[in-house]
């Protein structure tokens, strides 16, 4: 439920009204606007504590938001999330790549990826140390030698590193090494994870579950939000269908629903979807065209070579035609790339 105040309300009429929440058991979120304040009850509001708080002198009105995710959704919070990796805005309107390899594999393989993005105007790089592979027989990832790898990565040339968490473990000693944590979509339901970011300070993109509804993706956002981590970015990566003719379904009308129901950045992972290092170019530019703000894009020096994700990575001059044909896109939505 929010309360809007009346516009003269004191400081201590809204520090009254916050205790008297706290003391039913609800978590207050004031929000001060140049006008008034409005305070957000998180929890079950009963119809008897609406009237009461309703009755208050400082209470303009209340307003019931029925959506099952309230922090993460429009109606809780009007103004579009930003989310800053450093020097770049996530959410602003304009639209990012952030791109790499599927894993980081070794110094060299990760020196000659920083190249390609440097090249590029690439600022944010991609890289998964911590691997959530289907078999257990396939490489696992490099752990926590490849935090450190990417850590000197990130010192040498000035990107910012990207590394997807598995595990509540994983957090801090992420944190230490990267600019931003990814939960992977095997993971978006891994509550105690989701907790553990809710109480990082970093950036985390969170994907959206093989088989996850919209409203279970959001649920899930609301975790990381509700614990206390604002900077969250939505990323769909394709769900699980019928179709075999690529490795997932982009749900692009997904994306369109993110964008009218949150105002959390959303990015299109294309590379998941597509499976395939073809379709990257088609699904990205639907991505631009519904609203994205952003994408996450497999690519790597040498795919051929890749120890996983090589048949969707892009090769070096795949990901610079990419970025040529996303622009006119870019320029026809009125988006900056
Ligand atoms: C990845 O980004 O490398 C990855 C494993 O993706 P997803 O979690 O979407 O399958
Ligand atoms: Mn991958």
């Amino acid at each position: 439920m929010i309360i809007v105040l009346k516009s003269k309300t004191t400081k201590e009429e809204i520090a009254k009204l916050v205790d008297s929440i706290k003391k039913l058991g609800l978590k207050p979120v004031k929000f001060e606007g140049e006008e008034r304040v409005v305070v957000h009850v998180l929890g079950d509001v009963k119809s008897d504590v609406e009237a009461h708080i309703k009755s208050m002198s400082c209470v303009e009105k209340t307003v019931r938001i029925v959506k099952p995710y309230k922090l993460a959704s429009k109606e809780h919070h009007a103004q579009t999330t930003i989310v800053k990796v450093g020097d770049v805005s996530i959410g602003n309107g304009d639209f990012v790549v952030i791109a790499g390899p599927c894993s980081a594999e070794s110094e060299s393989q990760l020196m000659q990826s920083a190249e390609m993005m440097k090249k590029l105007g690439i600022k944010i790089m991609r890289a998964s140390v911590f691997k959530p592979r289907t078999s257990p027989y396939d490489f696992q990832g490099l752990g926590i030698e490849g935090l450190k790898l990417l850590k000197k990565v990130r010192d040498k040339t000035g990107l910012f590193m990207e590394t997807e968490v598995m595990d509540v473990r994983d957090v801090a000693i992420a944190s230490e090494y990267v600019d931003v944590l990814r939960v992977g979509a095997r993971n978006m339901q891994n509550y105690d994870l989701l907790k553990e970011l809710g109480k990082s300070n970093k950036p985390v993109i969170l994907k959206r579950g093989i088989s996850a509804k919209i409203s279970e993706f959001l649920m899930a956002a609301e975790y990381i939000l509700y614990h206390g981590n604002k900077n969250v970015i939505l990323c769909e990566r394709g769900i699980r269908t019928f179709e075999t003719a690529y490795r997932n379904t982009l749900d692009v009308g997904g994306v369109a629903v993110l964008k009218s129901q949150t105002h959390l950045p959303v990015i299109v992972d294309p590379s998941h979807a597509a499976g395939n290092r073809e379709l990257i170019p088609a699904l990205s530019k639907a991505a631009v065209a519904v609203g994205a703000d952003g994408l996450i894009v497999e690519a790597h020096p040498d795919p051929e070579k890749a120890l996983s994700d090589g048949e969707q990575s892009l090769y070096p001059e795949q990901l610079a035609d990419l970025i040529k044909g996303l622009k006119p896109v870019c320029l026809a939505v009125g988006k900056k790339l």
